[in-house]
């Protein structure tokens, strides 16, 4: 399946909350609270919800958060299964230890998307070592440091005031003017701020 190319705020009316996919303009120009009925000609139309629907909501509620393609979700969830504690929050800890989720809980992106861009493009590394793979998982002490070669770049010049204003989650430890994020620890589901509720996700696949 292709990546939506689509009108991103659209995603937010569908999923009834605002799903920051837009970097700053979710913050300074957001019209979801003028307009929050979800797209569609039939938006108004009311009818029962299944429980098959709710769950597939809030599974794709997360894989829009996350910016993960549908096999990219179910292989984490496969994944998640495999490991030691609650399923749920297993796949959520797993989504949250992307590199390209911590590139953008660092600050050095203003949204997942564009973090996946610059990773993509090989302006990041792990441990010193150059990574493109943006669904690569990072792990307690890694240390994520934008390339030397790519300081200099006027992106990363401007990204450093946004970066040195954001509050981050307590298992990531920022210096934003070494260009410099290190996990502190494994994220933890109470750590991780996604209002998905993992069960319903977990009884989706599960069907
Ligand atoms: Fe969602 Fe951001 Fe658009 Fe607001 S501006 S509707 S948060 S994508």
């Amino acid at each position: 399946m292709a990546r939506y190319t689509g009108p991103v705020c659209r995603l937010c009316r569908r999923e009834g909350m605002k799903l920051y996919l837009k970097g700053e303009k979710c913050v300074t120009k957001c019209t979801f609270e003028k307009r929050s009925s979800p797209p569609g000609m039939h938006q108004q139309r009311r009818r029962k919800v299944s429980d098959f629907a709710l769950q597939l909501r809030e599974k794709q509620k997360a894989r829009r958060i996350y910016g993960v393609l549908e096999k990219q979700m179910k292989n984490t969830f496969d994944k998640a299964t495999e490991k030691r504690g609650a399923t749920g929050e297993v796949l959520l800890e797993l989504l949250e230890a992307r590199l390209d989720n911590v590139v953008y809980r660092s600050g050095f992106a203003k949204s997942r998307s564009q973090a996946r861009q610059l990773v993509n493009h090989g302006h990041f590394s792990v441990n010193t070592r150059r990574t493109t793979i943006p669904s690569y998982t990072v792990k307690a002490n890694d240390t994520i440091t934008v390339m030397p070669s790519s300081r200099e770049s006027q992106y990363f010049k401007d990204v450093l005031a946004w970066a040195k204003t954001q509050t981050r989650p307590a298992w990531l430890e920022v210096d934003p003017e070494s260009f410099t994020a290190r996990i502190a620890t494994d994220p933890a589901r109470e750590q991780i701020e996604t209002q998905v509720d993992t069960q319903l996700i977990v009884e989706h696949y599960s069907r």
